[in-house]
Formats: structure tokens, C-alpha cells, sequence
């Protein structure tokens, strides 16, 4: 592992973890040793020893995060809603196909503003939202007419009522206590009931390739980075059984295909360019450079 830490600004010594008292941060998913790994700004980022999961240490306070939420989803802050949007009849689709094409009672977990929700609602499938946003439910309630309640779902599962599916698209990797949460999921599910988590990938072949370019190191908006393993983990703590996982999920083929060739170009030249300049990929500000992979998970509570 490094013994450098890389910082968006450039290289910082980690001198922390030469010194004889330095502890490493448990990992939150698995609590192997965090090995120093990235910093942005005031937040640190670790790499888990065990199951290569990537984390924030230590984890932002909740009041900072919900300052730091409170206007995510309005105006532009929330830009790639029609990109979202684009994705979820293929969303749906991967629901259906796992589900045997019958997903019951969906629940989506940080619905946003609750696209994905009004999509499925119009297909006629009974479904309901929990979102952190105040301004996001407040949105799904009134302008998409969507059953949509403010909050996080430890606090309102009584309310919400069971459920056969649970999704997070794009959700898990801002959660400060990701198990938690899937532990609260599996709560509102029926047993055999199934969980869909979309999120970025790290420690993958491209984030190998040039540590730190990946999009997905970018604290506080991602406090975790997951590793396929890391994601397996965690929703096995959960109570979760991985029936599916793909680690590199584009939706379309043509997508995935799209999706490869870029990083690989991008990943491949920034190296080529690191190697003969004598650079540190970490010396760039290069982590909200639009590459790297997503990953599907799909799991079934047991
Ligand atoms: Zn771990």
C-alpha cells in the first residue's frame, strides 16, 4: 500500500502513518485496517486491507452532512437528473428480470426527487419513496404525485409498511453507515424479498491502472468507494445473500462498451503521460474526471 497520501491540491506525506502511535481506521464495512489512501479537502479517504473497500475517516458529523444536503437537489445542483432519467426504464428492466418479472411492492431509498419512482408507477407497480431531502419528497409528493416520505428509513420503516423489492440507485456510496441502512431495508422486506444497489466501483482494473483518477473519490458527496468484495461484505452484514453482481454495469451494451474504451484511453494516456513526466497520479486534481466503472448488486434477503 502507499505510504503516500494523494491529495487533489498534490501529494501530502502521510507522516501520520510512520508515527508509533498511528492507528489505522477500522474499516466500517468489515473492520480491517485502513491504509491511508486519499485526501480532499479536509476529509481523508482510507483503502480497507481486507476487503479493498475505500471509506472516509473519520466520518463527517450528521449535521454536516445535512448542511452539505440541504440544497442537493436544487436547480443545477442536480444536473444529471435527465442523464438519471435516460437509465431507468433499463433499471426497471434488471428489477424485472431477477424478479421473475413480478417485483411486487418496490421501495426506492433516496429517491431524489422521485423520477425513477413515477417511472414505475407507470407501470402500474405499487411502489414508495424515503428520501434525506427535504426539498427532493417534497417534489415527489407534490409535483409527481408519489408516495413519498421525508427522512432516512431507520427512522420511518414503520411507516413505509413492507415491501417485496428495495433499490438504491446511486445512494449507497453517500451513506455514512451503509450496513445500517441495508440492515433497515432488509427490515421492511419480506424474507426473499431482493435489494438493487447501484453504485461506482473502485479497486477495480481501472482504478488500478491510475489510482485516483476515478470520479467516484469524492468526498463528502461519496463517503465510500466499494470494491466488488467491499459490496458483497456489506450486504452480507445486512443479511443479504449476492445472487448477482456485475462490475461493470452501463446499462446498454453499447454503454458498457462506450464506458470501457473511455477509461481505458483516458486511464492508459494520463499514465503514459504520469510515467514519462515523472508524476504521481495524485499530484493531478483529476477525481471528478467523468471515468470510471458502476457496479450492479443485487441481493436477496435470507
Ligand atoms: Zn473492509
Amino acid at each position: 500500500m502507499t505510504s503516500t497520501i494523494q491529495s487533489a491540491s498534490g501529494p501530502v506525506a502521510a507522516s501520520e502513518a510512520a508515527t508509533a502511535q498511528y492507528v489505522p481506521p477500522p474499516c466500517p464495512i468489515c473492520a480491517g485496517p485502513g491504509n491511508p489512501c486519499f485526501i480532499s479537502g479536509p476529509h481523508k479517504m482510507y483503502r480497507c486491507a481486507e476487503c479493498r473497500t475505500a471509506f472516509v475517516a473519520p466520518m463527517p458529523s450528521p449535521e454536516y452532512l445535512a448542511d452539505f444536503y440541504s440544497n442537493y437537489h436544487v436547480g443545477t445542483n442536480y444536473a444529471c437528473e435527465e442523464k438519471m432519467q435516460a437509465h431507468h426504464p433499463r433499471q426497471l428492466a434488471d428489477v424485472r428480470k431477477f424478479t421473475g418479472g413480478s417485483p411486487g411492492r418496490i421501495l426506492d431509498v433516496g429517491c431524489g426527487k422521485g423520477h425513477f419512482l413515477r417511472h414505475v408507477a407507470d407501470e402500474g407497480i405499487d411502489c414508495a419513496g424515503v428520501e434525506l431531502s427535504d426539498t427532493g419528497a417534497e417534489y415527489a409528493r407534490r409535483e409527481l404525485r408519489l408516495n413519498v416520505l421525508q427522512g432516512n428509513i431507520g427512522d420511518r420503516k414503520s411507516e413505509l409498511g413492507h415491501f417485496d423489492t428495495v433499490t438504491l440507485w446511486g445512494v449507497i456510496e453517500h451513506l455514512a453507515n451503509p450496513v445500517q441502512v441495508l440492515r433497515d431495508a432488509a427490515d421492511v422486506l419480506r424474507p426473499g424479498g431482493h435489494l438493487f444497489l447501484h453504485t461506482g466501483i473502485g479497486d477495480d482494473w481501472f482504478d488500478r491502472l491510475l489510482p485516483g483518477v476515478n470520479q467516484w473519490y469524492d468526498p463528502p458527496q461519496h463517503l465510500f468507494v466499494f470494491s466488488a468484495p467491499g459490496l458483497r461484505r456489506c450486504m452480507a452484514e445486512a443479511g443479504f445473500d449476492t445472487i448477482h453482481l456485475d462490475p461493470a454495469y452501463h446499462g446498454s451494451l453499447t454503454n458498457r462498451i462506450i464506458r470501457r474504451v473511455r477509461c481505458a484511453v483516458v486511464g492508459t494516456g494520463l499514465r503514459v503521460v504520469c510515467t514519462l513526466g515523472g508524476v504521481r497520479g495524485g499530484e493531478f486534481a483529476m477525481t471528478r474526471f467523468p471515468v470510471g466503472n458502476h457496479m450492479l448488486g443485487v441481493g436477496k434477503k435470507r
